[in-house]
């Protein structure tokens, strides 16, 4: 008896043994075809062309990056490209993406009006394009926009510095000098209009004072978002209108053009235990800017997190390439001079010394190494 069931047991051992062999043979093969089935995708779903405008501003390294791991992770070939900042060389990699077969553009223009030619050329292949973060302008060939609330980086840039001068406490007055981004692109405009919206009755009230009277974006604007045209424009201002007086803010529209700014401030005696730094504003919290907060310096910068808009472009592109209506929420805002162009808008956030680690730190987004 005690033999059958040692017999019994072992044919039981042997019968589950196999059972599980045959199981761990089905889950190799499960792990296999999906991997095999993946690479498949990779192929099917076909290349998206990425077209940035430079390696200049870590934002755009970022935003690239980004883009290619979502759109890998979607079964995407990304073809990834930065033009670093030259309009003939953006449109040659835009042709050549048309003509490699992208089946999607996926651009950050330089110069939003200089694009018509290859998009038209795009359009005649069938191949979508959308605009990332910066409109496209001046053509009916644009598909789609995913970026952020522009309007709104500009109101949060002038919020901070209204704040942190006292202003709705009634201080004041104070002198203000204005800079705004590079006027050949869309986005310059809107923030510098949401920086003006908060200003305004300001300015109107006397509270705050351009000395410089340097008002508008064609007197305000700066060139290619260049940080060396801001630090010289700055030096100009200081040496003209502020022999005795003080400048008490600067709203500056991006990190790269603070970070010169404030190096022309702290050449004539800014930024000392004597003479504070202005308040000057930012975009972008790029990592000088960040460190340059925490020890005081750049008072305040936006965040906008590239990997949300990365994420809503590349759902935005799976969704119109399968021929669905993809997800928008703004349809009145972004008119490009032809039609106005269905967009994607997310939120910017506000950030200074107050808030840098939740927002920056605690997303994931840096890690406090890359900080501090
Ligand atoms: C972007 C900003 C950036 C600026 C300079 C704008 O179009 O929206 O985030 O600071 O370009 O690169």
């Amino acid at each position: 008896m005690g033999k059958v069931i040692a017999l019994f047991d072992y044919k039981n051992h042997w019968r589950k043994s196999n059972v599980n062999l045959i199981k761990v043979s089905l889950v190799a093969l499960a792990i296999a075809t999906t991997a095999w089935s993946a690479a498949a995708t990779a192929q099917e779903k076909g290349t998206v062309g990425i077209s940035m405008p430079t390696k200049a501003s870590a934002r755009w390294i970022a935003d690239g990056d980004n883009m290619v791991k979502v759109f890998k992770e979607k079964g995407y070939k990304p073809d990834l490209q930065y033009a670093e900042d030259d309009i003939p060389n953006q449109l040659a990699q835009i042709e050549n993406m048309i003509t490699t077969g992208a089946k999607v553009l996926v651009i950050a223009a330089i110069d939003g009006t200089t694009l018509s030619g290859a998009l038209q050329k795009a359009a005649d292949k069938g191949i979508k394009v959308i605009a990332y973060d910066r409109l496209i302008r001046g053509s009916k060939n644009v598909d789609y926009y995913t970026t952020f609330d522009n309007f709104q980086v500009g109101v949060l840039q002038a919020t901070s510095i209204v704040n942190k001068l006292g202003l709705k406490e009634g201080k004041g007055p104070f002198n203000i000098e204005l800079f705004g981004g590079s006027p050949d692109d869309n986005n310059a405009f809107f923030f510098y209009d949401g920086a003006m919206s908060v200003f305004k009755p300001y300015l109107d009230s006397g509270k705050l004072v351009v000395r410089s009277k340097q008002l508008g974006m064609t007197k305000v604007g700066t060139l290619r978002w260049d940080g060396a045209v801001a630090q010289a424009r700055m030096d100009n201002l200081l040496s003209a209108y502020y022999g005795k007086e003080k400048v008490h803010a600067v709203l500056s529209p991006y990190d790269g053009l603070s970070i010169g700014i404030l190096s022309s401030l702290k050449g004539v005696g800014y930024c000392t235990a004597k003479q504070p730094c202005p308040v000057v504003s930012g975009q972008d919290a790029e990592v000088p800017s960040v460190k340059s907060i925490l020890r005081g310096e750049q008072f305040s910068t936006v965040f906008k997190d590239t990997r949300d808009l990365a994420r809503v472009t590349a759902n935005l592109v799976d969704a119109v390439l399968a021929g669905k209506q993809p997800e928008i929420n703004d349809t009145k805002t972004y008119n490009n001079g032809v039609k106005v162009i269905p967009s994607y808008l997310l939120k910017p956030v506000a950030v200074d010394a107050s808030n840098w680690r939740k927002i920056l730190i605690e997303s994931g987004y840096y890690k406090e190494s890359q900080i501090k």
